[in-house]
Protein backbone atom coordinates (compact mmCIF):
# COMPACT_ATOMS: atom_id res chain seq x y z
CA UNK A 1 0.00 0.00 0.00
CA UNK A 2 1.58 2.94 -1.25
CA UNK A 3 1.01 6.28 0.96
CA UNK A 4 -0.93 9.15 0.43
CA UNK A 5 1.38 11.78 1.34
CA UNK A 6 -1.26 15.07 1.62
CA UNK A 7 -4.57 12.90 3.24
CA UNK A 8 -5.63 13.25 6.38
CA UNK A 9 -8.27 10.77 8.46
CA UNK A 10 -10.65 12.12 11.04
CA UNK A 11 -12.56 10.17 13.47
CA UNK A 12 -14.87 10.95 16.48
CA UNK A 13 -18.55 12.14 16.74
CA UNK A 14 -21.03 13.31 14.27
CA UNK A 15 -23.73 15.11 16.41
CA UNK A 16 -26.69 17.20 16.63
CA UNK A 17 -26.19 19.50 19.47
CA UNK A 18 -28.70 21.96 21.49
CA UNK A 19 -26.88 24.80 22.42
CA UNK A 20 -28.40 26.72 25.36
CA UNK A 21 -26.45 30.41 24.50
CA UNK A 22 -27.31 33.68 26.34
CA UNK A 23 -28.77 35.31 23.58
CA UNK A 24 -31.10 32.29 22.60
CA UNK A 25 -31.90 28.38 22.29
CA UNK A 26 -30.32 26.67 19.36
CA UNK A 27 -32.06 23.37 18.44
CA UNK A 28 -30.69 20.46 16.20
CA UNK A 29 -27.78 22.25 15.57
CA UNK A 30 -24.67 20.25 13.02
CA UNK A 31 -22.04 19.51 15.75
CA UNK A 32 -19.68 16.79 16.84
CA UNK A 33 -15.39 16.71 17.44
CA UNK A 34 -14.91 14.88 13.71
CA UNK A 35 -18.00 17.47 12.08
CA UNK A 36 -15.93 20.43 13.18
CA UNK A 37 -12.32 19.25 12.25
CA UNK A 38 -13.32 18.18 8.95
CA UNK A 39 -14.66 21.75 8.00
CA UNK A 40 -11.22 23.66 9.49
CA UNK A 41 -9.01 20.95 7.47
CA UNK A 42 -10.85 20.72 4.57
CA UNK A 43 -9.95 24.47 3.66
CA UNK A 44 -6.68 23.46 3.55
CA UNK A 45 -6.45 20.07 1.92
CA UNK A 46 -7.26 19.30 -2.13
CA UNK A 47 -10.93 17.82 -2.22
CA UNK A 48 -10.99 14.74 -0.89
CA UNK A 49 -8.29 14.45 1.15
CA UNK A 50 -9.70 15.61 4.42
CA UNK A 51 -11.82 11.75 5.08
CA UNK A 52 -14.07 11.48 7.85
CA UNK A 53 -14.97 8.35 10.16
CA UNK A 54 -17.94 8.35 11.87
CA UNK A 55 -21.64 7.37 12.74
CA UNK A 56 -24.78 8.97 12.34
CA UNK A 57 -28.26 7.55 12.89
CA UNK A 58 -31.30 7.77 10.41
CA UNK A 59 -32.37 10.77 11.34
CA UNK A 60 -29.31 12.60 9.65
CA UNK A 61 -30.52 13.97 6.23
CA UNK A 62 -28.32 13.02 2.99
CA UNK A 63 -28.14 16.95 2.71
CA UNK A 64 -25.96 17.51 5.46
CA UNK A 65 -23.80 15.27 4.29
CA UNK A 66 -23.93 16.30 0.37
CA UNK A 67 -23.13 20.14 2.91
CA UNK A 68 -19.89 18.09 3.89
CA UNK A 69 -18.83 16.36 0.48
CA UNK A 70 -19.32 19.90 -1.09
CA UNK A 71 -16.55 21.26 1.00
CA UNK A 72 -13.96 18.84 -0.02
CA UNK A 73 -14.94 16.60 2.58
CA UNK A 74 -14.77 12.47 1.76
CA UNK A 75 -17.80 10.73 3.61
CA UNK A 76 -17.45 6.79 2.56
CA UNK A 77 -16.60 6.66 5.69
CA UNK A 78 -19.52 7.77 7.40
CA UNK A 79 -21.78 4.90 8.63
CA UNK A 80 -25.35 4.96 8.85
CA UNK A 81 -26.80 2.95 11.55
CA UNK A 82 -30.86 2.74 12.74
CA UNK A 83 -31.61 5.11 15.31
CA UNK A 84 -30.96 8.23 16.11
CA UNK A 85 -27.53 9.94 15.99
CA UNK A 86 -25.33 11.24 19.19
CA UNK A 87 -27.05 14.19 20.81
CA UNK A 88 -25.66 17.03 23.31
CA UNK A 89 -27.16 19.38 24.86
CA UNK A 90 -25.17 22.17 26.19
CA UNK A 91 -25.64 25.63 28.21
CA UNK A 92 -23.20 28.44 28.94
CA UNK A 93 -22.71 30.58 30.87
CA UNK A 94 -23.45 34.35 30.23
CA UNK A 95 -19.65 35.35 29.46
CA UNK A 96 -18.96 32.27 26.82
CA UNK A 97 -16.21 31.11 29.70
CA UNK A 98 -17.94 28.08 30.61
CA UNK A 99 -20.90 25.66 30.17
CA UNK A 100 -22.32 22.33 31.50
CA UNK A 101 -23.58 19.64 29.90
CA UNK A 102 -27.61 18.95 30.34
CA UNK A 103 -27.48 15.83 28.24
CA UNK A 104 -25.79 13.66 26.19
CA UNK A 105 -27.53 10.72 24.29
CA UNK A 106 -25.30 8.50 23.04
CA UNK A 107 -27.78 6.74 20.24
CA UNK A 108 -25.82 4.76 17.55
CA UNK A 109 -22.78 6.38 18.78
CA UNK A 110 -23.35 3.61 21.82
CA UNK A 111 -21.82 0.72 19.82
CA UNK A 112 -19.74 3.11 17.47
CA UNK A 113 -17.11 0.69 16.27
CA UNK A 114 -15.18 2.87 13.68
CA UNK A 115 -14.21 0.72 10.36
CA UNK A 116 -11.76 2.57 8.25
CA UNK A 117 -12.83 2.40 4.56
CA UNK A 118 -10.33 0.22 2.57
CA UNK A 119 -9.16 3.18 -0.04
CA UNK A 120 -8.40 5.23 3.23
CA UNK A 121 -5.98 3.32 5.20
CA UNK A 122 -3.02 4.51 3.53
CA UNK A 123 -4.17 7.82 5.04
CA UNK A 124 -0.59 9.46 6.27
CA UNK A 125 -2.16 11.86 9.19
CA UNK A 126 -4.76 10.92 11.54
CA UNK A 127 -6.84 12.83 13.65
CA UNK A 128 -8.17 11.06 16.37
CA UNK A 129 -11.12 13.10 17.90
CA UNK A 130 -12.44 12.51 21.39
CA UNK A 131 -13.96 9.03 21.70
CA UNK A 132 -13.11 6.04 24.05
CA UNK A 133 -9.44 5.48 24.03
CA UNK A 134 -9.91 1.85 23.12
CA UNK A 135 -11.30 2.71 19.67
CA UNK A 136 -9.09 5.55 18.58
CA UNK A 137 -6.21 2.35 19.31
CA UNK A 138 -8.34 0.78 16.98
CA UNK A 139 -8.25 3.25 14.44
CA UNK A 140 -4.74 4.02 14.60
CA UNK A 141 -4.25 0.07 14.11
CA UNK A 142 -5.88 0.21 11.12
CA UNK A 143 -3.87 2.92 9.64
CA UNK A 144 -0.89 1.12 8.47
CA UNK A 145 1.07 3.46 6.77
CA UNK A 146 0.01 6.28 9.21
CA UNK A 147 2.91 9.06 9.25
CA UNK A 148 1.65 11.42 11.91
CA UNK A 149 -0.95 10.86 14.71
CA UNK A 150 -2.72 13.18 17.01
CA UNK A 151 -5.50 12.89 19.09
CA UNK A 152 -8.15 14.77 21.55
CA UNK A 153 -9.38 13.00 24.79
CA UNK A 154 -11.74 14.19 27.85
CA UNK A 155 -11.67 14.28 32.25
CA UNK A 156 -14.61 11.44 31.28
CA UNK A 157 -11.70 9.25 29.36
CA UNK A 158 -8.87 10.50 32.01
CA UNK A 159 -10.53 9.55 35.12
CA UNK A 160 -12.78 6.00 33.61
CA UNK A 161 -10.90 4.27 31.37
CA UNK A 162 -6.72 5.20 32.73
CA UNK A 163 -5.44 1.93 31.03
CA UNK A 164 -6.87 2.33 27.74
CA UNK A 165 -5.58 6.27 27.90
CA UNK A 166 -2.42 5.55 29.06
CA UNK A 167 -2.04 2.87 25.55
CA UNK A 168 -3.70 5.40 23.56
CA UNK A 169 -1.01 7.66 24.45
CA UNK A 170 2.21 5.43 23.30
CA UNK A 171 0.54 5.00 20.26
CA UNK A 172 0.00 9.05 18.76
CA UNK A 173 3.01 11.69 18.01
CA UNK A 174 0.56 14.37 19.27
CA UNK A 175 -1.77 14.96 22.02
CA UNK A 176 -4.31 18.10 21.71
CA UNK A 177 -5.90 18.64 24.96
CA UNK A 178 -6.91 21.84 26.96
CA UNK A 179 -5.12 23.36 30.64
CA UNK A 180 -7.94 21.67 32.77
CA UNK A 181 -7.20 18.18 30.98
CA UNK A 182 -3.62 18.21 30.65
CA UNK A 183 -3.66 18.75 34.87
CA UNK A 184 -5.95 16.12 34.89
CA UNK A 185 -4.05 13.71 33.25
CA UNK A 186 -0.66 14.51 34.80
CA UNK A 187 -1.82 15.51 38.23
CA UNK A 188 -0.02 18.39 38.17
CA UNK A 189 -0.87 22.40 38.23
CA UNK A 190 1.68 23.55 36.81
CA UNK A 191 1.49 24.04 32.34
CA UNK A 192 5.29 23.39 31.60
CA UNK A 193 6.10 20.74 34.23
CA UNK A 194 2.66 18.88 33.41
CA UNK A 195 3.40 18.79 29.78
CA UNK A 196 7.08 17.04 30.45
CA UNK A 197 5.28 14.28 32.57
CA UNK A 198 2.78 14.13 29.48
CA UNK A 199 5.24 13.97 26.79
CA UNK A 200 7.16 11.12 28.95
CA UNK A 201 4.07 8.75 28.52
CA UNK A 202 3.87 8.89 24.74
CA UNK A 203 2.91 11.84 22.56
CA UNK A 204 6.46 13.88 21.81
CA UNK A 205 4.54 16.79 21.34
CA UNK A 206 1.72 18.40 23.35
CA UNK A 207 -0.39 21.45 22.75
CA UNK A 208 -2.21 22.59 25.22
CA UNK A 209 -5.25 25.33 24.46
CA UNK A 210 -6.50 27.57 26.42
CA UNK A 211 -9.61 29.19 24.94
CA UNK A 212 -9.39 32.59 24.83
CA UNK A 213 -5.61 32.67 26.80
CA UNK A 214 -4.55 31.16 23.28
CA UNK A 215 -2.73 28.17 23.15
CA UNK A 216 1.25 26.19 23.87
CA UNK A 217 2.72 23.75 21.97
CA UNK A 218 5.59 21.41 24.12
CA UNK A 219 8.22 20.02 21.84
CA UNK A 220 11.61 18.51 21.59
CA UNK A 221 12.38 22.35 20.15
CA UNK A 222 11.02 23.79 23.19
CA UNK A 223 7.97 25.97 24.25
CA UNK A 224 5.91 28.00 21.76
CA UNK A 225 2.61 29.82 22.00
CA UNK A 226 -0.08 31.12 19.71
CA UNK A 227 -2.83 34.01 21.45
CA UNK A 228 -5.80 33.64 20.46
CA UNK A 229 -7.67 36.24 17.85
CA UNK A 230 -8.91 38.89 19.79
CA UNK A 231 -12.64 39.11 18.25
CA UNK A 232 -14.87 41.93 19.33
CA UNK A 233 -18.01 38.84 19.05
CA UNK A 234 -17.71 35.62 20.27
CA UNK A 235 -21.15 33.73 19.20
CA UNK A 236 -20.98 30.27 20.20
CA UNK A 237 -17.28 28.32 21.29
CA UNK A 238 -18.69 25.15 20.95
CA UNK A 239 -15.74 23.03 18.55
CA UNK A 240 -13.46 25.75 18.94
CA UNK A 241 -11.19 22.93 19.90
CA UNK A 242 -11.93 20.59 17.54
CA UNK A 243 -11.90 23.50 14.47
CA UNK A 244 -8.53 24.13 16.42
CA UNK A 245 -6.85 20.55 16.06
CA UNK A 246 -8.42 20.06 12.85
CA UNK A 247 -6.44 23.48 11.14
CA UNK A 248 -3.21 22.67 12.73
CA UNK A 249 -3.76 18.61 11.17
CA UNK A 250 -5.00 20.04 7.71
CA UNK A 251 -1.95 22.09 7.81
CA UNK A 252 0.51 19.50 8.43
CA UNK A 253 -1.06 16.91 5.95
CA UNK A 254 -0.62 19.97 3.52
CA UNK A 255 3.18 20.21 3.69
CA UNK A 256 3.05 16.20 3.85
CA UNK A 257 5.78 16.47 6.43
CA UNK A 258 6.20 17.53 9.97
CA UNK A 259 9.14 19.70 11.05
CA UNK A 260 9.31 21.98 14.44
CA UNK A 261 8.87 24.49 12.09
CA UNK A 262 5.80 23.70 10.30
CA UNK A 263 4.44 22.61 13.85
CA UNK A 264 4.91 26.24 14.92
CA UNK A 265 3.32 27.47 11.70
CA UNK A 266 0.74 25.10 11.80
CA UNK A 267 -0.37 26.61 15.31
CA UNK A 268 -1.57 29.67 13.55
CA UNK A 269 -3.75 27.77 10.88
CA UNK A 270 -5.31 26.32 13.94
CA UNK A 271 -5.60 29.37 16.14
CA UNK A 272 -6.95 31.26 12.95
CA UNK A 273 -9.76 28.64 12.29
CA UNK A 274 -10.38 28.20 15.97
CA UNK A 275 -11.32 31.65 15.87
CA UNK A 276 -13.35 31.60 12.90
CA UNK A 277 -15.46 28.66 14.33
CA UNK A 278 -16.56 31.25 17.07
CA UNK A 279 -18.05 33.53 15.14
CA UNK A 280 -21.13 32.07 14.73
CA UNK A 281 -23.86 29.44 16.28
CA UNK A 282 -22.52 25.98 15.24
CA UNK A 283 -20.26 25.57 12.62
CA UNK A 284 -21.96 28.11 10.16
CA UNK A 285 -19.07 30.27 10.16
CA UNK A 286 -16.28 27.18 8.68
CA UNK A 287 -19.36 26.38 6.61
CA UNK A 288 -19.09 29.22 4.28
CA UNK A 289 -15.21 30.11 5.17
CA UNK A 290 -13.28 30.99 1.93
CA UNK A 291 -9.55 30.81 1.65
CA UNK A 292 -8.50 34.46 1.10
CA UNK A 293 -10.44 34.88 4.07
CA UNK A 294 -8.40 32.46 5.78
CA UNK A 295 -5.18 33.99 4.42
CA UNK A 296 -6.08 37.29 5.58
CA UNK A 297 -6.58 36.11 9.09
CA UNK A 298 -3.02 34.59 9.42
CA UNK A 299 -1.80 38.03 8.02
CA UNK A 300 -3.18 39.60 10.98
CA UNK A 301 -2.17 37.09 13.19
CA UNK A 302 1.06 37.43 12.17
CA UNK A 303 1.19 41.44 13.00
CA UNK A 304 -0.64 40.38 15.93
CA UNK A 305 2.74 38.67 17.53
CA UNK A 306 5.45 40.84 15.39
CA UNK A 307 7.57 42.42 17.63
CA UNK A 308 10.10 43.57 14.80
CA UNK A 309 12.76 41.21 16.28
CA UNK A 310 14.64 44.14 18.83
CA UNK A 311 15.72 43.07 21.55
CA UNK A 312 17.91 44.55 24.46
CA UNK A 313 21.18 45.51 23.77
CA UNK A 314 23.77 45.21 25.99
CA UNK A 315 25.72 48.31 27.04
P1 LIG B 1 -15.62 21.30 21.78
O1 LIG B 1 -16.40 22.56 22.01
O2 LIG B 1 -14.41 21.51 20.89
O3 LIG B 1 -15.31 20.59 23.05
O4 LIG B 1 -16.57 20.30 20.94
C1 LIG B 1 -17.95 20.30 21.06
C2 LIG B 1 -18.55 19.17 20.27
O5 LIG B 1 -18.25 17.93 20.90
C3 LIG B 1 -20.06 19.28 20.20
O6 LIG B 1 -20.45 19.53 18.86
C4 LIG B 1 -20.58 17.94 20.72
O7 LIG B 1 -21.50 17.34 19.84
C5 LIG B 1 -19.36 17.06 20.85
N1 LIG B 1 -19.38 16.28 22.11
C6 LIG B 1 -19.87 16.65 23.31
N2 LIG B 1 -19.73 15.65 24.22
C7 LIG B 1 -19.14 14.62 23.57
C8 LIG B 1 -18.74 13.28 23.94
N3 LIG B 1 -18.93 12.79 25.18
N4 LIG B 1 -18.15 12.51 23.00
C9 LIG B 1 -17.95 12.97 21.76
N5 LIG B 1 -18.31 14.20 21.34
C10 LIG B 1 -18.90 15.02 22.21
Amino acid sequence: MIPDPDTLLIVGSIAFDDLDMPGGEHRNVLGGSATYASLAASLLLRPGATRIVGVVGNDFSESILSDLQARGIETSGVERASGRTFRWHGRYSDDLASRTTLDTQLNVFADFSPKVPREHRASSFVFLGNIHPKLQVDVVEQVARRKFVAADTMNFWISGEPAHLAQMLRCVDLLVVNDEEARQLSGIHNLVRAAADIRKRGPKALVIKRGEFGALLFDDSGTFFVPAYPLEDVVDPTGAGDSFAGGLMGYLASQGEVSPLILRKAMFFAAALGSFCVESIGPARLQSLGRSELSARIGAFARLVDHGGDLLRSS
